[in-house]
């Protein structure tokens, strides 16, 4: 559904990727493993169409992302990507269920409907009772799972997720990937996710290693 060929990245003098290849397939929860540093991140934002590399292709689903110029690629985020990230996700002075609400209202959906459709997932993810709280006044595993909903809101083909349980103990950092991982199978999203954690890659179907830049081996379990 993705793929990466020979993809080149450096900010300044400092070279992120080096010719990074991947494919990513449908359907698949997809681990992205590897030092500080190695570059995955990068290589996310690249695959997501967030960074633009400086050689190499980007395709998704057959057509090329890196030669779309902005608009075009913030399309392609906002009706076939989500996201989680590690922190500093949720707009703070926002109730949770206008957080999760987010992506929807950003694709023109009205108010009342957007909101009907995140407060569906707070059941599903054990939220109850915590639509109208301020997210900044969530704990970290709250707001994970607050971030996972919103990420899933807009039903993504592909759902990016850098370090999404890094900031959470083992227990709710479990939770937290059971929540990630039965959602994305129920509703046939791809999910690609970055993490240090042999725990957390342990959900995946398959994993990658990025080092120097590349990806250099694949685990087949
Ligand atoms: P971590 O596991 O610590 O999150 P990572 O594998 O995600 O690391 P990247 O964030 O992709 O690594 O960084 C790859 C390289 O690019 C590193 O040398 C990093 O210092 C550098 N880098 C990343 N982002 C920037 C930036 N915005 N400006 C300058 N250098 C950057
Ligand atoms: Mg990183």
């Amino acid at each position: 559904i993705i793929e990466a060929r020979g993809v080149e990245l450096a900010f300044g003098r400092t070279p992120a990727l080096r010719g990074a290849d991947l494919a990513v397939r449908a359907g698949e929860i997809l681990a992205v493993m590897g030092p500080s540093g190695s570059g995955k991140s990068t290589l996310l934002h690249c695959l997501a169409g967030i960074l633009v590399p400086q050689a190499g292709e980007i395709h998704f689903d057959g057509r090329r992302v890196d030669t779309l110029g902005e608009n075009g690629r913030s399309a392609l985020r906002r009706d076939r990507f989500g996201f989680v990230f590690q922190f500093g996700q949720l707009v703070p002075e926002l109730t949770a269920e206008e957080n999760v609400a987010l992506p929807l209202l950003l694709a023109g959906t009205r108010r009342e409907p957007a909101l009907r459709a995140a407060r569906a997932w707070f059941e599903r993810l054990g939220l109850d009772g915590l639509e109208r709280r301020r997210s900044g006044e969530l704990s970290g595993g709250q707001a994970q799972r607050v971030a996972l909903a919103r990420g899933l809101v807009a039903r993504p083909r592909v759902l990016f997720a850098d370090e999404p349980t890094g900031s959470l103990d083992s227990l709710t950092g479990e939770q937290v990937m059971d929540l990630l991982v039965g959602s994305a199978r129920a509703e046939g999203t791809t999910v690609v996710v970055v993490t240090h954690e042999a725990r957390v890659a342990a959900y995946a179907d398959r994993e990658v290693i990025v080092r120097d830049g590349k990806v250099t081996s694949l685990v087949h379990p």
